[in-house]
């Protein structure tokens, strides 16, 4: 039966492979089985609401057109979800509180006290990334599910992750909260394995409400483990569990399989980058009121324009200062500040980099001219080399937005943060746009 009705199915998807590209239509729509058709009613089995939500924002009108309507001119279409992969006897939730404990892993990590929403201090670099962890932790499984977090080391990863759940556990205490690093599940695995209690694992994380999972860069190349990590990540987003992932690269460049990557890309992917300088001097002044710690505005500054590579080291510097006043017991000032932290004091980065010199490289990478960057010419092409150039500035120099924009013929900060943030974006899935940056950085070094 469902053969002859199948054709307008079949046309149907020959007809959508040619409006997307394969990758996407491989993600989106080649997972979806036709269950059946007739003239009032069309049902699909997706694997999850996600691949529903595409198929209705994307392909529902184009869909009718295949299919017969009803007296009313309308067609329903219906979704059912798959059930996961292996097919096991649904595992009751736990019944009681005790049975709860009994399951109480091994590997799961404390989270550290300080890592709070409210320690974390925001400036451009950080405040999409914040503003998406606050969104998950206030509506868990409501809003971005995964919400994929990457960055570079000691750039707050970690600290948003514990955030999240600190704001959870706070807020709604019988959410089921579960904090792992990758190299933790990889161990627990191992034990279960070993133990042959797999199945057992497999019921602890499945029945979890909040699953956050820390440096997931560590499960490449550990194909074993990949699979059943992603069984467990589309069992939890399939009954709508919230998942958190951070990274240190985006997750087009972890070496992992095509359904891991594109299962971590269904969410929302939010980048952490390096605060600016007028952050890392707040971050200074709160790290050091924490410490008890007199700081005065100038040596703030003084410190946060001398370590720049990451958040980690700040810190580092203050409880190097702190130990050392306490030992003193004296006021610090400059001359001490920079013999106490001389060797953490990097060298000005990027000392020849300035924003001209990128404007420069744009221009010729992109065939505009340096003056159309600083204008405001709306055509397309210009429109996206000015993006890019700003992009790179907030990047690749480390001075505050108000003075990188003026540098574009007095852009205000807000029209650079917007380029950045587009530019990252665009940058996940633009690989010919990947590759101009590539070749531009490559002309500054040069
Ligand atoms: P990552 O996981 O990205 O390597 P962490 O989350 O471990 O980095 O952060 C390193 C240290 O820097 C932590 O102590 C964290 O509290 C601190 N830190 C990073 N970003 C911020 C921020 N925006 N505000 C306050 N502290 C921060
Ligand atoms: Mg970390």
């Amino acid at each position: 039966m469902l053969c002859e009705l199948e054709e307008p199915w079949t046309q149907f998807l020959e007809f959508a492979q040619q409006k997307c590209s394969s990758a996407e239509f491989q993600n989106w729509l080649a997972p979806i089985k036709l269950l059946s058709f007739d003239e009032k009613e069309v049902t699909l089995e997706v694997p999850n609401i996600f691949v529903r939500e595409y198929f209705l924002d994307n392909f529902k009108e184009v869909l009718t057109n295949f299919i017969p309507s009803d007296s009313n001119g309308e067609s329903s279409i219906q979704f059912v979800i798959a059930e996961p992969e292996k097919k096991k006897a649904p595992t009751p939730l736990p019944s009681t509180p005790t049975t709860a404990k009994q399951q109480t892993n091994p590997y799961l990590i404390a989270l550290n006290q300080q890592y709070t929403f409210e320690n974390y201090i925001e400036g451009p670099s950080n405040q999409f990334v914040k503003s998406a962890a606050f969104g998950v932790a206030s509506r868990p499984g409501k809003s971005y599910n995964p919400l994929f977090i990457h960055g570079g080391v000691g750039l707050g990863k970690t600290h948003l992750l514990h955030g999240i759940g600190h704001f959870i556990k706070g807020h709604k205490k019988k959410c089921r909260v579960h904090c792992i690093t990758t190299e933790a599940f990889i161990n627990d695995l191992v034990d279960h394995l070993k133990n042959k209690s797999v199945d057992r694992m497999k019921r602890f994380y499945r029945n979890l409400d909040i699953l956050l999972v820390d440096d997931i860069q560590f499960l490449q190349s550990r194909l074993n483990f990949e699979e059943e990590f992603c069984n467990t990540f589309e069992a939890l987003i399939n009954s709508n569990k919230q998942i958190v992932i951070t990274s240190d690269k985006p997750p087009s460049q972890l070496k992992l399989s095509e359904r891991m990557i594109a299962r971590m890309e269904w969410g929302l992917v939010a980048h952490v980058g390096m605060p600016d300088l007028e952050t890392r001097v707040a971050i200074i002044q709160h790290k050091a009121r924490q410490k008890n710690l007199e700081l005065s505005y100038d040596i703030a500054f003084y410190i946060a324009e001398r370590i720049h590579n990451n958040v980690r080291q700040l810190e580092g510097a203050i409880n190097r200062l702190s130990a050392f006043s306490r030992l003193m017991d004296a006021e610090l000032n400059e001359d001490m500040v920079r013999s106490i932290l001389s060797e953490l004091f990097q060298p000005p980065s990027q000392k020849k980099l300035s924003v001209d010199s990128i404007l420069k490289s744009v221009a010729s990478v992109f065939e505009v001219r340096v003056s159309d960057l600083k204008g405001d010419s709306r055509l397309k092409e210009i429109a996206l080399a000015r993006q890019v150039a700003m992009y790179l500035s907030k990047e690749m120099i480390s001075d505050s937005l108000m003075k990188l924009a003026s540098s574009f013929g007095g852009k205000t900060h807000s029209t650079l943060l917007h380029a950045w943030k587009k530019i990252s974006k665009e940058l996940q899935s633009n690989e010919i746009l990947q590759r101009q940056i590539e070749i531009t950085k490559r002309n500054l070094e040069a």
